[in-house]
Order: structure tokens, then sequence, then C-alpha cells
């Protein structure tokens, strides 16, 4: 799977943390040149809903690992009408809730089930590549782990007021609690040892705070579009 093979489709990595602009963005882009979508956050929050749902101790890195492989996690990657079902149950209300809010910092640090969910994005974006154009892959492990090779890769930024302003109305909270909750979160997923958040050299870093939606789009559609004409 090079990143060089013309006859596949492209793949755009988009990193940052949360409320940095990486959904509405990945979207955009995925619309504006016909490509896949995949966020590969809702992957971690469905395993932590499954484990929720079934009494599992999160905070149990092994009882997490025995159970890591039993749900099905199924991604629709149309970025029109994204997807996420578990054993068949669409469960795209249930894993925004406060619950998986809080606890899916502690699933996403167990090894096993980073494996677990970085082999079936990996899966998912091998065959976007040979089915259509490609595929915009959002998360936090993107550009360092999932699809290293990809031709672009990008970290999204934005201060924490603006990131707290723009979760804040997605979930209908107060500004100083989202606030918070997304500090709690950046501290957890940039500090645990197995796939932390980080930006490497050769991601182009991308400030959303003073950018409006499209304007943003705009300059990620224009390196999508230079990288595949190279
Ligand atoms: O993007 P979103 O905020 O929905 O991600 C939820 C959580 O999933 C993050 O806080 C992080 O713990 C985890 N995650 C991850 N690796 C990814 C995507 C998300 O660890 N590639």
């Amino acid at each position: 799977m090079s990143a060089q093979d013309s006859t596949e489709g492209i793949v755009i990595a988009i990193d940052g943390p949360s409320g940095s602009g990486k959904s509405s963005t990945s979207r955009g882009v995925a619309k504006a040149r016909e490509l896949r979508y995949l966020d590969t956050g809702a992957m971690y929050r469905a395993l932590t809903w499954w484990m929720l749902s079934n009494g599992v101790n999160v905070n149990d890195a092994d009882a997490v690992t025995a159970l890591v492989d039993t749900p099905v996690i199924t991604m629709g990657t149309d970025p029109d009408a994204p997807s996420v079902a578990v054993d068949g149950r669409d469960v795209a209300a249930e894993i925004r809730g406060r619950d998986v809010t809080a606890n899916v910092s502690a699933v996403s640090a167990v090894p096993a089930a980073r494996e677990r969910l970085v082999r079936t994005q990996r899966e998912i974006i091998a065959a976007a590549r040979a089915e259509s154009a490609g595929i915009v892959v959002e998360g936090r492990d993107i550009t360092t782990v999932v699809a290293p090779d990809a031709p672009v890769k990008l970290f999204l930024t934005a201060s924490p007021e603006a990131r707290a302003q723009r979760r804040s109305r997605e979930v209908r909270g107060d500004v100083a609690t989202t606030q918070a909750d997304l500090a709690r979160r950046d501290e957890l997923d940039s500090n645990r040892a197995h796939s932390p958040l980080r930006q490497t050299e050769d991601a182009t870093e991308l400030d959303t705070s003073g950018l409006t939606l499209d304007e943003v789009v705009a300059l990620v559609v224009k390196l999508a579009d230079e990288a595949r004409d190279r």
C-alpha cells in the first residue's frame, strides 16, 4: 500500500485534539473531492460504549484486553451520512454521551484496544483506496501510526477557547465545563504510553482558531490536489 501508487486512492491523514475542527474539516474535504471519510474517534467511542454497556471496568486494562475482540464495530464511510454500529445496532447517538466521553481515554490507552482498532482502520483505508478516489481519516495517531505514508498529513490545532466554544455548541454544554473536559482528555491522550497524540515533523500544522470552516476546507483541498498532481 504505497502512498505513491497512482492507481490507488489518496489518503488524507488528519490529527489533532478535540474541538480543533478535525471532523467538520475532514467531512468537508471528503465531500469536496468525493472521498470516503473515517472518524476513528467514533471507533474508540463505540468500543467504550460496548465495554460500559457490558459492565466492564474500563480502568482494568486486563478486563478490557480480554474482551477487545468481542464486539463487531461497523463504520459507514459516506461523508454525507457517516455511521457507526456495534453488533448491528446504530450507536451514533449513544457514543456522544457523557459516560462514553468520560471513559474513552481509559479504553484508548489500552494497547490491545488500539491494536484491534488500528487493524480495522487499515482494512477500511485499503478498501477505500481500492474502490474509490481515496479517504480522509481523522484521529489522534493517523499521521504517526495508522497511515504514516499518507501523502497529505495535517495536524489541526486551535486555541483552548476556540475549541471549547465549538465543542460546547456541539454538546450543548457550558463553555467552562467543556474546556475543563477537553483539557483533561488532552492530558490523558497526550501522555499515554501507547500512540499518544503528538505532532510529527512532516505533518503540516494548521491553526484553525481564526479561520472559517470553508477557509480550512479550501486550504486542505488545495494540499490534497497538489499531492495528487505530484
Ligand atoms: O475524536 P474524539 O474526541 O471523538 O475521540 C474520542 C477519544 O478517542 C479521544 O479522546 C482519544 O482518547 C481516542 N482516540 C484515540 N485515537 C484516535 C482517535 C481517538 O486514542 N485515532
